[in-house]
Parts: structure tokens; sequence; C-alpha cells
């Protein structure tokens, strides 16, 4: 009987004991398991703080067009990719938040030379979205929308972000070129890139305009055409540099509407980027960058013509 009962209590000082065990090893895991969702979080808060750019930021695109010409010359010397370089280097300035790039970078000595470094140090999933935009946008623009011999003649700034009267609280998404005789069907308009015209016609907002969707999956939209190039119609297949259509001042009422602003084209890029929706970006350094190889090209043929 005493034998039973110490057995008994025995068996039971065992359970109670493999019970504790246990108890001690779950509240271990738990507490583990804690202070490792706790690192992670601490670490992506940080991660977060110091790399991901504002939407307004990359939108506004604050680089100059030396900049990029400057990285496309360093690409080529140190056989880097263009676009990733690029992206690199947008995406450590956070797409220049404060508005001013007052203190340029040295971007041999600070991005191409210990380039390695860099990327190990920078790159991650936004980045390569960025490399990407680039890689559409540069890649697809090939000609500057106002037709060749007409120099001096057009005029454009960088207004991204400006207010805008008509129907209030917008801003301005693209840049405008002006006519400087401010004339109605005069300036030829031409595309910009290869593609397909996916829309064409009236907007109140655009007037007269006409949307071309290139093979990157980018959007480019030409908006207050006095009027379309012959022949145009939605689904038409397009090559950079062929006439769209005339520059105008249409838009901002019924269709037709004439003369509420300059005689200007709007200039629009979506690139159709997988980080945001419906997302424009500012088109300025990307037409200085147009502007200016059309200048090379230019000399290219008088040299041409020299040698004859
Ligand atoms: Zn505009």
């Amino acid at each position: 009987m005493s034998q039973k009962r110490s057995r008994r209590i025995k068996d039971r000082y065992f359970r109670a004991l493999r019970f504790r065990k246990l108890q001690a090893a779950s509240v271990l895991i738990c507490a583990g398991l804690i202070v490792a969702l706790a690192l992670v979080t601490l670490l992506n808060g940080l991660r977060g703080k110091n790399t991901n750019a504002k939407l307004e930021d990359i939108a506004a695109f604050r680089i100059s067009s030396e900049s990029i010409a400057e990285f496309e010359a360093l690409s080529i010397k140190y056989r880097l990719d263009f676009y990733e370089l690029l992206a690199v280097y947008c995406h450590d300035n956070l797409f220049f938040p404060d508005k001013s790039i007052s203190a340029p970078t040295n971007i041999e000595r600070d991005y191409v030379l210990n380039y390695k470094a860099v990327v190990s140090r920078v790159y991650n999933n936004d980045t390569k979205h960025y490399e990407q935009m680039f890689r559409n946008i540069l890649g697809d623009l090939r000609a500057f929308p106002i037709a060749e011999g007409y120099d001096g003649e057009y005029t454009f700034l960088d207004s991204w972000g400006a207010s805008r009267d008509y129907k209030k609280g917008r801003i301005h998404q693209g840049t405008d070129i002006l006519d400087t005789e401010n004339t109605r069907g005069r300036l030829p308009v031409v595309s910009m890139t290869d593609g397909k015209i996916e829309n064409i016609g009236w907007l109140e907002l655009g007037g007269f305009r006409i949307g071309v969707r290139a093979k990157s999956g980018a959007y480019y939209y030409y908006a207050h055409l006095d009027s379309f190039a012959q022949g145009l119609k939605e689904g038409s297949i397009i090559r950079a540099g062929d006439l769209l259509g005339r520059m105008g001042d249409t838009g901002y009422g019924e269709e037709g509407q004439r003369g509420k602003f300059a005689v200007h084209l709007h200039v629009g890029i979506n690139p159709s980027v997988e980080f945001a929706e419906n997302f424009w970006i500012n088109p300025y350094p990307f037409l200085r960058v147009l502007e200016s190889s059309r200048g090379s090209k230019t000399l290219a043929t008088a040299d041409k013509s020299m040698e004859r």
C-alpha cells in the first residue's frame, strides 16, 4: 500500500517536472520569436528610412541632362550598365528630395570607381524598378518632338508641379514647349518614339491629343494639337520622327475650343511602372537630352557636307 502510494507521488513529481521543463522551453521559444520579430521590424524600418524614395520625388526627376550625359559617357568608358548606374545614383540620393542639387557629386569618384561597393550598398528591389523605368524611357526616346529645322523657334522650361487655374487643384505633369511666334498650326510635332497610336481625338484638358504606346509599355502623350497628320488613326504604327500634327492651343472646353492659352505642345511621359498607378514623370531632362543629341546629329551632317 505505502509502496504504491510512494510510486504515485513519484509519478506525480516527475510529471510536474516534465511539465515545468516544457513550460520553460515554450517560454524560451516564444521570447526568441518575439526578439527575432522585433529585430526584423527594426531593420526593415531602418532600411525603409534610408532607401525608399517618395513617389513625388521620383516623378519630379530633378536630374540635369548634363548629369545624364555624364553617366552615359562614364558607362561607356567603364563598360557599366548605363541604366543601372543612373538608377543606383538616383536611388542613393532618394531622387533629390531637397529640390536643389547644390553640391554636385563627383560621379566618377563617388559612383564609378568603387561601383561594386556602391551597388551592394544601394541596390535592392526598388532600384531594379527604377532601372527598368530608365531602360524603357531612354530606350524609347529617339527624336525631339519638334521637327528638325525649327531651332530657336520654340522654347521650354521645367514647369513640373506648377499649379493650374483651369479645374483647380491639378498640378502640371508634363513639359510645355511653346511656339515663340505663338502661331497655331505652324510648328510640326513629331513622335519621340516608335509605337502604336492608342488614343487620338479630343480631351477636355488635352484638346486634340495623341497618345502613343511604345513597345516598352511606356505611354507618350502629345496635347493641344491644332491638327492631326493625315491618315493617323487609333492603331496606326508609327516611328520616331513621324509627323503627328501641328502645334496648337486647343483644349479647356468643348471639342474644338481654341485660344484659352498660348500655342504650345504639352508632352507627357507615363513609363507604366510597377511601383505606382497612373505615374507620370517629368519629361524635362529627357527632352533636353533629346535636344542636345539632335544638335550632335546636325553637326555630323555638317561634317559630311564639308567632306563633299
Ligand atoms: Zn502642359
